[in-house]
């Protein structure tokens, strides 16, 4: 079937929607109620209402898996404000938002061999928004924070704030590791409120690991044993350089390798 987009969406027109994304795995939705949740949330930020109950969301997400015959992979979703005239404010009310679902296979192995090695990452100057927690298709610094990234080698940016400190990756959470201590930055509104993030919570509880919740500069990074980012299209992925300079011993470390080995028993599968 073809699917198309109105060319008067307001996602196009002004990237007035939000997204989720959730991992598949063997077919099954990891962390759906979690991604419902932030979904929306995010849109009650924005004043769009849901497109159908999360019921009737959650048959059409495993409806898109099934018919892409998607094993292992992710599931995307955006819901924009709809189609209206071209207005910056709100269209007239009753206009009905936009749903978008697609769903693609992911190379479990490819995944694992990447961890097994672990990622680089550049450092970019965060220039975004005050309102990052909320899941916005507006992601123009993501996107040429990622190219930055492609262009110097590495997998990924971190975005880094006024005060030197790391805020979060364009596409992922950002962790460091002191002794038996995971260090992140606090999910207020410079940072997305990443799932997966809140899963290591809970897997870190279960490890004892500890847990402080506050912002680290990228020498403190650099001074730290371990470094890694967390996404639902990552896990937890060990970063094993920051611009060109070596973490920990240059290697994946065994908290993010635990920590990883972990994720799938403790995260909402079904
Ligand atoms: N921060 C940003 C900016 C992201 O785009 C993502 C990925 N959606 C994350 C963090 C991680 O969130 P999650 O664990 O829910 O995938």
């Amino acid at each position: 079937m073809q699917a198309t987009v109105h060319v008067e969406d307001r996602g196009l027109q002004f990237a007035d929607g939000v997204y989720e994304v959730c991992e598949i795995r063997a077919g099954r939705l990891v962390d759906e109620r979690r991604h419902m949740e932030r979904l929306t949330r995010s849109l009650g930020e924005i004043s769009i209402p849901l497109p159908m109950s999360l019921k009737a969301l959650g048959i059409v997400l495993r409806e898109t898996v099934r018919k892409n015959r998607v094993h292992d992979g992710l599931v995307y979703m955006q819901v924009t404000r709809g189609v209206a005239k071209r207005d910056f404010a709100f269209p007239p009310s009753g206009t009905r938002p936009s749903l978008i679902v697609t769903a693609r296979a992911k190379n479990r192995q490819q995944a694992e061999d990447s961890a097994a090695k672990g990622i680089s990452v550049v450092t970019v100057k965060d220039n975004r928004w005050d309102r990052v927690d909320i899941k916005s298709t507006g992601l123009l610094p993501n996107v040429l924070a990622r190219q930055e990234a492609r262009k110097r080698g590495a997998g990924e940016a971190w975005f880094i704030d006024a005060e030197d400190c790391v805020t979060e990756g364009s596409s992922s959470n950002a962790w460091i590791v002191s002794g038996k201590t995971l260090i992140t930055r606090p999910a207020e509104h410079g940072i997305l409120r990443g799932i997966t993030r809140m899963v290591v919570f809970d897997i870190a509880r279960e490890l004892k690991l500890r847990i402080e919740e506050r912002s680290f500069t990228v020498a403190e990074a650099l001074a730290a044993k371990e470094a890694f980012i967390t996404a639902a299209t990552q896990i937890v992925m060990p970063v094993i350089t920051i611009d060109g300079r070596t973490v920990g011993n240059g290697k994946p470390g065994p908290v993010a390798q635990g920590l990883r080995a972990r994720f799938h028993d403790v995260a909402e599968i079904d």
